[in-house]
Order: structure tokens, then C-alpha cells, then sequence
């Protein structure tokens, strides 16, 4: 989608520190870490919020929660724990209108979350 930072991202228009790239996903280290792991995980599809996800895209979503765990294992934090974030729509704090799921980890997270 014209316009979309992380359509731009996986398209290699705009830099990013892509650490994984397959035919459907795109992870890069996130620009503002919130903990000393901190990836997002990023489908190649526009999808604009968690609320746009449909039937179509249940392979895609198993792939990005399977990717997450892959790479949380490979940065060595599958063992002491990670969290997975979503942010939807303006409570939760979301600012970029392209789905995307937060790693964190490499530090305790609280809950409940801020
Ligand atoms: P959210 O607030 O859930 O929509 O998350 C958007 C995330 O994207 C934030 O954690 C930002 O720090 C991150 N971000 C914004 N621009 C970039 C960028 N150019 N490269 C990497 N991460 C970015
Ligand atoms: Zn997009």
C-alpha cells in the first residue's frame, strides 16, 4: 500500500535492520527497542489492524507466531521468556497502521503492562 512505512520497509524502499526475510514476512530490529530483544514481525501483506485479519490469513498469522518463536530461540530468549505484542487502534498505542507483532525480551516484563 502506497503510503505505508512498513509496505515500504518490506519492500526495501526505506532502510531497516532486516535480521529475516522469507516470501511473507519481513523481521527487523525496531527503531525505538523497548527491551534489549526487541523485533518486529512484520507480514509482507497490508494489513491494517488485528480487526482486518481474516479466514484468508490464517496460514499467514500461524507463520508470523512460528517465525517469533524461531527467532526468540535464536536470540537465546525462548528459555528465559519473551513477550508478543499486537497494539491495536489507538488505546493500545498503535502508530503504524500495518500489523505487526513486538518480540521483546532479554529483561523481566511486567504485568500487568503500562
Ligand atoms: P506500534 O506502536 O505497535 O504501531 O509499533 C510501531 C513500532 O514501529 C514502534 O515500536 C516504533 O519504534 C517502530 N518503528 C517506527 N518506525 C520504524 C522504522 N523505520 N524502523 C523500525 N521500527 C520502526
Ligand atoms: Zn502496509
Amino acid at each position: 500500500m502506497k503510503d505505508c512505512l512498513f509496505c515500504k520497509i518490506s519492500a526495501k524502499k526505506i532502510p531497516a535492520n532486516i535480521i529475516y526475510e522469507d516470501s511473507e514476512a519481513v523481521a527487523f530490529i525496531d527503531i525505538n527497542p523497548q527491551a534489549p530483544v526487541h523485533i518486529l514481525i512484520v507480514p509482507k501483506k497490508h494489513i491494517s489492524t488485528s480487526l482486518d485479519i481474516t479466514e484468508k490469513d490464517n496460514a499467514l498469522i500461524g507463520h508470523l507466531f512460528r517465525l517469533a518463536a524461531k527467532i526468540a530461540k535464536e536470540k537465546g530468549i525462548s528459555e528465559r521468556g519473551f513477550r508478543l505484542v499486537m497494539n491495536t487502534n489507538a488505546d493500545a498505542g498503535q502508530t503504524v497502521f500495518h500489523i505487526h507483532l513486538h518480540l521483546l525480551g532479554g529483561r523481566h516484563m511486567h504485568w500487568p503492562p503500562g
